[in-house]
């Protein structure tokens, strides 16, 4: 019996239509090559669907994703469709009910990526950013008291569960381990919030007890955002709380260069549900629908699906073919200065990956 995954395909809005069937296409050549099967199916759930329907997905959506082993996604979002409704009415529903509690986004320089920093080299920026995406800062608990008087206020209560802080901190413990660095760096601010966050470093320094092989250690947010800009180098896999690996998850990708490069992962590691991968860029309305926009960073999410999925192999060679793509100077798109379309990158990748 051949090995058999069940994908659920949503290209979603804008670019998210024109990456996510090059995305496919190499997929679709990585299963060819190491011999492995994707049963497709594809949702056309987007800011489109809601302008007709009045919903981003149906009201069964869910459920219908329930049963495939990962989602594929494009991008969502789309302007006129508010932020709230295209990301509460697909986006956030997907990562709770299937408990994603990881959101894993790797930090790589590519060869031939823009990178804001001077003279860094690709064997310096590699990194992970871990962020945990279900507790945290990000609570519905809190409120307003004395509304529209002089001593009006509010609060925002940051929740954190040990539940919910070890496994974000054990994922990254075990991700650290298939790591030639294996080093773990947790960002905190316990210097300032004072309950919470000696708790995270509290759980940190208890997990790293269960990991002597793992190096580890700590710098509040503040100067951790400076290092990640002036030593990247230093970096192997960083762990952050809802809030603060939020902000890591977009600023390690910015300096790691070209945002149509980055790919992204909502994971449930026990995979007691499907996990979701999609590129870290949005929908570009200012681009769509004239095959201009790389199609990399789906395609490295879609190395990452397959990394989940089992197949190491086959993740590890997309990744292989992409950075020597970039290096031997073969197709790019106009965000990397090359002329090439949509479609000629993920030709170009998906002939890479079949003759590998
Ligand atoms: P979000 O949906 O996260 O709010 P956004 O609207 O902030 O996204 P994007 O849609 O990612 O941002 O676009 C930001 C800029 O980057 C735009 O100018 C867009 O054209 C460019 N861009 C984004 N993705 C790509 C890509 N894959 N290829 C080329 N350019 C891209
Ligand atoms: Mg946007």
């Amino acid at each position: 019996m051949s090995r058999s995954y069940r994908i659920a395909v949503v290209p979603g809005d804008g670019i998210g239509k024109e990456t996510t069937p090059e995305g496919l296409r190499v997929l679709d050549a990585a299963a060819r090559r190491f011999g492995f099967d994707l049963q497709l199916k594809h949702y056309d759930w987007s800011c489109e669907t809601y302008s007709r329907t009045g919903r981003m997905m149906p009201e069964d959506g869910i459920d219908q994703l329930r049963d495939s082993d990962s989602v594929f996604l494009g991008a969502v979002g789309w302007p006129g469709v508010p932020d709230h409704v295209s990301l509460w009415g697909l986006l956030i529903p997907i990562r709770r009910e299937f408990d994603q509690y990881i959101s894993l986004r790797p930090c790589k320089l590519m060869p031939g990526a823009k990178t804001p920093l001077a003279n860094r080299t690709p064997a310096e920026i590699d990194f992970y950013v871990v962020r945990e995406n279900t507790e945290g800062e990000y609570s519905s608990s809190g409120g307003r008291m004395f509304a529209g008087t002089e001593r009006e206020f509010v609060t925002q209560d940051a929740v954190f569960t040990r539940k919910g802080v070890d496994r974000v901190m054990k994922y990254a413990f075990e991700l650290a381990r298939t790591r030639p660095r294996k080093k773990v760096t947790s960002a905190t601010k316990s210097n300032g919030i004072t309950f919470t966050m000696p708790y995270w470093d509290e759980r940190f320094a208890e997990m790293a007890k269960a990991y002597p092989d793992i190096t580890t250690d700590q710098f509040h947010i503040d100067i951790l955002c400076a290092h990640f800009v002036q030593h990247p180098d230093w970096f192997d896999v960083v762990v952050g709380s809802n809030l603060f690996g939020d902000i890591l998850s977009d600023l390690g990708p910015a300096v790691a260069g070209s945002i149509g490069i980055a790919p992204s992962a909502n994971i449930n590691p026990e995979k007691t549900a499907p996990s979701m991968f999609e590129p870290v860029h949005g929908s570009a309305p200012d681009i769509a629908g004239r095959y201009i926009c790389n199609p990399v960073g789906q395609i490295w999410s879609g190395a990452m699906m397959l990394e989940h999925l089992g197949e190491k192999e086959a993740a590890d060679c997309i990744v292989r073919c992409i950075e020597k793509m970039l290096a031997e100077g073969g197709p790019r798109t106009r965000d990397m200065g090359g002329q090439a379309a949509t479609q000629d990158v993920g030709k170009a990748l998906a002939e890479a990956v079949a003759a590998a």
